[in-house]
């Protein structure tokens, strides 16, 4: 990317400006750039080391330490000193309720709804902020050991982040002064990093396996002309590293027989012994054997008794893999390749367990915590034009559509697309001289959009008054390569027109898009009731509205028998829709409709004649 150019104009030689990828991870973060011989690299910023773990600590001045000074203070000062902020990006405090217990500083509640703050000092943070001061830092580290400046960013993300997420992460990115020219998924880096997905005519399916600090996810990711789609993703954002260090702990707190008060009563100790821990699980990786003292407190465990402590955990990831093959509906001997991503893939029994469970020997060799940021500055470089044109492609996870009568929901962008996309349909008004359409857009599967979740509504305004069914209100939908929706709104006749950036209120957490997946399978079969009872009722409806709007506006083409069966129909069908019985509601509609039929051709012949009459024929 270090190209050098002449500026015609002053004759100067100018360096193009460099562009970085970034993996803001959960628990360390890093960011890497391709250097002048063209491989990616990651920065180590005057020997401080290459990752910079994500935490942030706040004095009383509110002024902000990053990386590993601040996690000193985890110890001494838990309260102001703030770590896995990953997970609360983009959520609610309800998303994160179940798991309060985890973090040691204050996640404010008074609002439940809305985006999550964090107290520290005396001062609120947005997670936004806080990814912010993260990323701060990971600049001016760059900005510093390439001695440039650095403005513009690749920043990662998990493949199951959703719309609010990538956003969050987008603004976090524009808060700390950089230009985020593209979200891209993590496995998908990962992948790059190896190489994979840079020749267009590889055909390849992917199984990517990350085991962080504190989260686990599976993608698998098929790759085609250069492009990268993901199949689907698995994992637990509550399963990582982390869980190894607190199992080694428990061990301990076993074999040296440590009361329960004693503990409790030093808050420092179990901090300490937590350290304790991941040194020992980090030593194991290459011996067979730990062995130390923590005060009078015995620190010993061996890489058999580590591997047992482990087994459930490492089980659950491989079930998770399982699932996320089947989601995909494929065979582990589907798989061309498999990549092993995030620090805790280290581990031996981890790295042997993957390699059992697909059957072929997984991609290791690029260091499991840098792989996301060098693949990051691949795509960087890509982006830079360097790179032949290669495509990155996602999925959305979730239907997007609108709410149409009944509080029905429809589909505009499916589930499993690939984004970038675009789709629209055309609306009209169901009531003459309708001047505002209220449109509603929701994310979900279920046919009603009571049980799917809002993401945002606005008004079309100003839509000239015509009769119902007239105006043609074209709604479509942009989702672009980030994952944001852009939705508009227009009406062809007059040209009015409506537009909304979405950037939902809050996020979903992956549990929550499963249990939606899960759920519009279980009610299926009573959703699709529902829905034809309420397209039954719609119509049912209309024709009232409809018939009732003939008979007064063109009373005349009717004789007084008629006017008095069609009102019994209409009556009929009124009752019907009372009931509530679809099949009811169908015949009753179905007699007024026979019944009327001629009517509305009669007065169509009427109109024929006067225009006849209008003209000279002769
Ligand atoms: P994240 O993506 O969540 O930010 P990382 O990929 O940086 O996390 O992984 C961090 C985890 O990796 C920590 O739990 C750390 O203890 C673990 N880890 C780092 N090195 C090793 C090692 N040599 N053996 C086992 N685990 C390791
Ligand atoms: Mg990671």
């Amino acid at each position: 990317m270090a190209k050098i150019s002449i500026n015609l104009a002053t004759g100067s030689l100018q360096q193009e400006e460099i562009i970085v990828g970034i993996d803001l991870g959960t628990t360390n973060s890093l960011v890497a750039y391709i250097n002048p011989e063209k491989n990616p690299q990651v920065i180590n910023d005057m020997g401080r080391g290459i990752l910079v773990p994500s935490i942030v600590h706040f004095n009383e001045k509110g002024d902000a330490l990053v990386g590993n000074e601040a996690k000193e203070f985890l110890t001494t000062d838990p309260e102001n000193t703030i770590f896995s902020v990953k997970r609360l990006l983009g959520r609610s405090y309800n998303d994160v309720a179940a798991h309060q217990d985890t973090f040691s500083y204050k996640v404010i509640d008074d609002d439940k709804e809305s985006l999550v703050k964090i107290k520290a000092g005396n001062r609120f943070y947005t997670p936004i902020e806080l990814s912010a001061e993260i990323l701060k830092e990971l600049k001016s580290r760059a900005e510093h050991s390439l001695k440039t400046p650095v403005n513009r960013a690749v920043i990662t993300v998990p493949a199951y982040f959703n719309d609010s997420q990538r956003q969050a992460t987008r603004d976090a990115g524009k808060l700390a002064g950089l230009d985020v020219l593209r979200i891209v998924n993590e496995p998908t880096a990962a992948s790059l990093a190896y190489g994979i997905g840079l020749d267009p005519s590889e055909h390849k399916t992917i199984a990517v396996y990350d085991l962080g600090g504190g989260t686990f996810d599976v993608s698998i990711l098929a790759i085609q002309n250069g492009i990268f789609e993901v199949l689907a993703t698995n994992g637990n954002t509550f399963l990582g590293g982390d869980d190894f260090d607190r199992a080694i702990v428990h061990y301990w707190i076993e074999s040296n027989k440590l009361k329960e008060a004693e503990l409790q009563a030093n808050p420092g100790l179990m901090q300490q012994l937590r350290l304790k821990a991941e040194e020992a699980k980090i030593a194991l990786t290459t011996q067979n054997i730990y062995n130390e003292k923590l005060g009078d407190i015995w620190c010993s465990i061996t890489r058999i008794t580590f591997q047992e402590l482990i087994k459930v955990r490492v089980q659950e990831t491989l079930d998770s893999c399982k699932q996320a093959l089947k989601d995909a509906k494929l065979k582990t001997t589907a798989i061309d390749e498999v990549v092993l991503v995030g620090g805790s893939t280290r581990t031996p029994y981890v790295k042997q367990q993957v390699a059992d469970f697909f059957g072929r020997q997984p991609h290791d060799q690029i260091n499991p915590d840098e792989v996301v940021a060098l693949g990051a500055a691949i795509q960087a470089d890509i982006l830079a034009g360097n790179r032949s044109d290669i495509l990155l492609l996602d999925v959305t996870p979730l239907s997007l559509g609108i709410e149409t009568m009944g509080g029905l929901m429809d589909v505009i962008i499916p589930r499993n697309a690939k984004i970038p996309t675009k789709a629209g349909r055309q609306y009209t008004t169901s009531i003459d001289g309708q001047v505002n359409m209220k449109i509603s857009i929701f994310q979900g599967e279920r046919d009603l959009v009571k049980e799917n979740r809002k993401l945002a509504e606005f008004d079309l305004k100003g839509i000239p008054a015509m009769p119902a069914g007239f105006p043609k209100v074209d709604i479509n939908f942009l989702l672009n390569a980030d994952g944001i929706l852009t939705v508009q709104a227009v009406e062809l006749r007059s040209g009015v027109k409506q537009e909304i950036e979405i950037t939902p209120a809050y996020g979903l957490t992956d549990d929550v898009v499963e249990k939606m997946l899960v759920d519009s399978i279980t009610y299926a079969k009573s959703d699709v009731a529902q829905r034809m009872l309420i397209e039954a009722k719609s119509e049912g409806e209309q024709l009232v509205y409809t018939v009732e709007r003939f008979i007064s506006k063109n009373g005349q083409v009717l004789d007084e028998e008629e006017t008095k069966i069609t009102l019994v129909h209409i009556e009929a069908l009124k009752a019907a829709l009372q009931d509530g019985d679809k099949d009811l509601i169908l015949k009753k509609a179905d007699d007024l409709n026979e019944f009327t039929r001629p009517f509305a051709e009669r007065l169509m012949d009427l109109a024929v004649s006067k225009a006849m009459k209008g003209k000279s024929v002769d």
